[in-house]
C-alpha cells in the first residue's frame, strides 16, 4: 500500500525538505580540504535543530550521526568521524535528513573537495543529470519503472556501474516507505504514480562495477573494486501538475517541472 499524501501533509514536507536544502547549502560552503566529516555533522545537527527539526538518521537502527558522510569508494552510508579528513582531490557523498512536524525530507548531493580528476567531475555530471532526467519523468500516470529507465537509459552508454543493492523509495511519516525506487526498471512496468505520492529519488552511480560490499562497521558502503561512486537525491511530490522537488533550496526550483 503506497500511502499518497494530503495537500497539508505536502505542505509540512515541503518544509522538511527546505530545511534539508538549507543545510546542504551551508555544507557547499563547509566542504574544503582539511574539515573532518565530524565537523560536518555536528554543524548540520545543530543547524537542523535550530529549525525546529530533529535528524532523521540519527538512531535510525543505531545510526550514530546526522548524517551519512561517503567519501570516494564509499557508495552511501558513511559514519562521520573525526578521524576523516577531507583532502583535495576527494568527493564526499553527504545525505541529509530532516524531521519535521512528523514528515521527513531525504536529499543527498556530492560534493567535490578543491581542485578533483576530470574523471570525477564527469561521474558527478551523469549521476546529477541522471537524477534530473529521473525527477522529470516522476508524473502522474508514469511507473516506478519510467523513472529506473530515465536513470539506466543515460547511464549505461556511459559505461558506469549503476547500483543495484540500494534504491530510491517513498518518503513521508518514515523515512523509507512504499515503494521501492530503483535505478534501472522497464518503461511502463511497476506500480504508477498517482497524486499526493512522495518519493526520493537517489542515483548511486559508480566509476567501475556495480556491485558494493558492506563493511565491518556494518553500515558503510563501498564498491566491490573500490573505485569512486557518486550520489544524488531529492525528494519529490508526485502532483497533477507536475513533480514538486520538496527539498530545493527555493520555490522557483521546487516548482521547476511543474506545469
Ligand atoms: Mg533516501
Amino acid at each position: 500500500m503506497i500511502p499518497a499524501k494530503s495537500k497539508a501533509e505536502i505542505d509540512i514536507m515541503r518544509e522538511a525538505g527546505r530545511i534539508v536544502a538549507e543545510v546542504h547549502a551551508g555544507l557547499r560552503e563547509l566542504v574544503r580540504p582539511g574539515v573532518t566529516t565530524h565537523e560536518l555533522d555536528a554543524w548540520a545537527e545543530k543547524k537542523i535543530r535550530s529549525r525546529g527539526a530533529t535528524p532523521t538518521f540519527k538512531g535510525y537502527r543505531g545510526f550514530p550521526a546526522a548524517l551519512c558522510t561517503s567519501v570516494n569508494e564509499q557508495v552511501v552510508h558513511g559514519i562521520p568521524s573525526k578521524k576523516v579528513r577531507l583532502e583535495e582531490g576527494d568527493i564526499v557523498g553527504i545525505d541529509v535528513g530532516a524531521t519535521y512536524r512528523g514528515y521527513v525530507g531525504d536529499a543527498a548531493w556530492t560534493y567535490a573537495v578543491g581542485k578533483i580528476a576530470p574523471e570525477l567531475q564527469a561521474l558527478m555530471e551523469a549521476t546529477e543529470e541522471a537524477l534530473w532526467r529521473a525527477i522529470r519523468v516522476a508524473r502522474v500516470g508514469k511507473r516506478v519503472g519510467d523513472i529506473g529507465h530515465a536513470v539506466e537509459s543515460y547511464i549505461d552508454p556511459l559505461g558506469y556501474g549503476i547500483v543495484r543493492d540500494f534504491c530510491g523509495h517513498g518518503v513521508g511519516a518514515a523515512m523509507h516507505e512504499e515503494p521501492q525506487v530503483p535505478n534501472y526498471g522497464r518503461p511502463g512496468k511497476g506500480p504508477r504514480l498517482r497524486h499526493g505520492y512522495c518519493i526520493a529519488i537517489e542515483p548511486m552511480i559508480n566509476l567501475g562495477v556495480e556491485e558494493t560490499i558492506v563493511l565491518e562497521d556494518e553500515w558503510t558502503v563501498v564498491t566491490a573494486d573500490r573505485k569512486p561512486s557518486a550520489h544524488f537525491e531529492h525528494s519529490v511530490a508526485i502532483t497533477r501538475d507536475g513533480p514538486l522537488i520538496l527539498t530545493a533550496l527555493d520555490d522557483t526550483l521546487a516548482r521547476k517541472y511543474l506545469v
